[in-house]
């Protein structure tokens, strides 16, 4: 596709999602193909993907095996309804997806997006009380700066303002936040889990002191927040969290739309943390965002306690028109199976020290004011221009990709998450072009 092609292609019926229209419109920024770490821009130019596309192509682009995998899907059988009909790769599908998941947590309910995982995530928390006589365990509690997807569910346990201002009078009631855990002044320049901030869980006993436990259906955390500008968790945080739940009989819910399929390392942030929620939401990875997919999987005491409470029927009256859509359980099949023939997330983790090197080697560029790392995520906060939040780093943005680097941005913090399958030199292109990137902006 050539420029002309854009400027003579009609831009204005398409609203984009989470995008400033009107100067999008004005300046388009087009992509036209994309195989393994590369895409390509709509003038031709190779761009190197240094987020995944948004967290999610985790194995690269254009894998033959997800693409065969869909061809053949495709030719055999499009669509099967899920509703009480059954086909046979959403069953596969869901064993795959429970053996990566911690021990227990092997029930699976098939979604098409991080922010349905959440939203079933939070139904399936309250109707386990109630299942088991404890419906008035409908409280749901959420972080300060979480993102949880757009769900009107999603964004009451949320927490980051812009996403929650406009809907305010309309969220789900009863919902309450813990603190976020990032300081600039103790856990700055932190490599890995910060050391400080362990502290912050107990503010969830405060919640708990406040609301009475018999109110509190589940308690929702990203293990590491990815959205928002990667925040890590301080070390013994989340084990906090999960001890306080435990002792309270209260939920526990990882939110591993980022964290899962390998961005640390490991399967899943919980077996990277050794640290096992009740519940884990998750999407992106799972089909490397080939097909829309999502899944919860769900502790199993918690799926037999609502299904032991149904005498006959329907036991929990929620899915999706695609839920286990064949598409999405083909995806999902091929994917884990070249994470698995390729060892995609052991490469991860031996890439995750280099990247942590190369990541940090931007102390002292200009702007820089924090650089974290986990595995293979990485956040670069900036220091803001006076007077214009967040315009600072969509310069850097917008310049990182006209050297053919992707990057992401939130606020003035940018977001590194490359495809596990980077180079160690790709790994230094992109940091390397960031640097340079700094040097030339206000
Ligand atoms: N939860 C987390 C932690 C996410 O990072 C995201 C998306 O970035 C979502 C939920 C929402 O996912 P989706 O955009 O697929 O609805």
């Amino acid at each position: 596709m050539s420029t002309d092609t854009i400027t003579t292609t009609d831009l204005s019926n398409l609203w984009m999602p989470f995008t400033a229209n009107r100067q999008f419109k004005a300046h388009p920024r087009m992509l036209a193909a994309a195989k393994d770490m590369y895409y390509t821009s709509a003038e031709g130019h190779q761009i190197l993907d240094g987020t995944s596309g948004l967290w999610c192509v985790n194995a690269g682009h254009g894998r033959q095996p997800i693409i065969e995998a869909l061809h053949r899907q495709a030719t055999n059988m499009d669509y099967a309804p899920s509703f009480q009909i059954g086909h046979e790769d959403s069953f596969r599908a869901a064993t795959a997806v429970a053996e990566l998941m911690p021990q227990g947590l092997d029930r699976i309910f098939f979604t098409n997006s991080g922010s349905e995982s959440v939203d079933t995530a939070l139904k399936i928390a309250v109707a386990y009380h109630r299942a088991r006589g404890e419906g008035q365990r409908t409280r749901l509690i959420g972080r300060e700066r979480g993102y949880h997807g757009v769900g009107f569910g999603g964004i009451s346990v949320g927490g980051i303002s812009p996403n929650r201002k406009t809907f305010s009078g309309v969220m789900l009631p009863g919902v309450d936040h813990l603190p976020h855990t990032h300081d600039l002044e103790h856990n700055a320049w932190s490599r890995g889990q910060p050391a400080w901030g362990e502290h912050f869980a107990d503010a969830l006993e405060s919640i708990i002191a406040l609301h009475d436990a018999s109110t509190i259906a589940a308690v929702i955390v990203e293990p590491v927040a990815g959205s928002t500008g990667v925040l890590l968790p301080p070390k013994g945080y989340l084990e906090k969290l999960r001890a306080i739940t435990q002792k309270y009989g209260i939920l526990l819910i990882f939110d591993e739309v980022i964290t899962g399929y390998g961005r640390l390392g490991a399967a899943t942030g919980s077996e990277f943390f050794g640290v096992t929620p009740d519940l884990i939401t998750m999407a992106k990875g799972i089909s490397n965002a080939a097909v829309p997919a999502g899944a919860v999987a769900v502790r199993r005491s918690v799926y037999d306690a609502i299904l032991d409470a149904s005498a006959t029927g329907i036991e929990f009256f929620h899915g999706y028109t695609y839920s286990a859509h064949p598409m999405a359980t083909a995806a999902i099949l091929a994917t884990l199976g070249i994470y698995r023939d390729e060892g995609l997330f052991e490469r991860a983790h031996s890439l995750s020290r280099p990247f942590e090197d190369a990541a940090h080697a931007l102390k002292g560029t200009r702007h820089v004011i924090d650089i974290r790392n986990l595995g293979l995520v990485a956040g670069i906060e900036l220091s803001p221009r006076p007077g214009a939040p967040g315009a600072r780093a969509a310069e850097v943005f917008a310049k990182c990709f006209d050297k053919g680097v992707l990057v992401r941005y939130t606020g003035d913090i940018l977001a590194i998450s490359p495809p596990l399958i980077i180079t160690e030199k790709q790994i230094a292109q992109i940091f390397s072009t960031i640097a340079g990137v700094l040097g030339t902006v206000d």
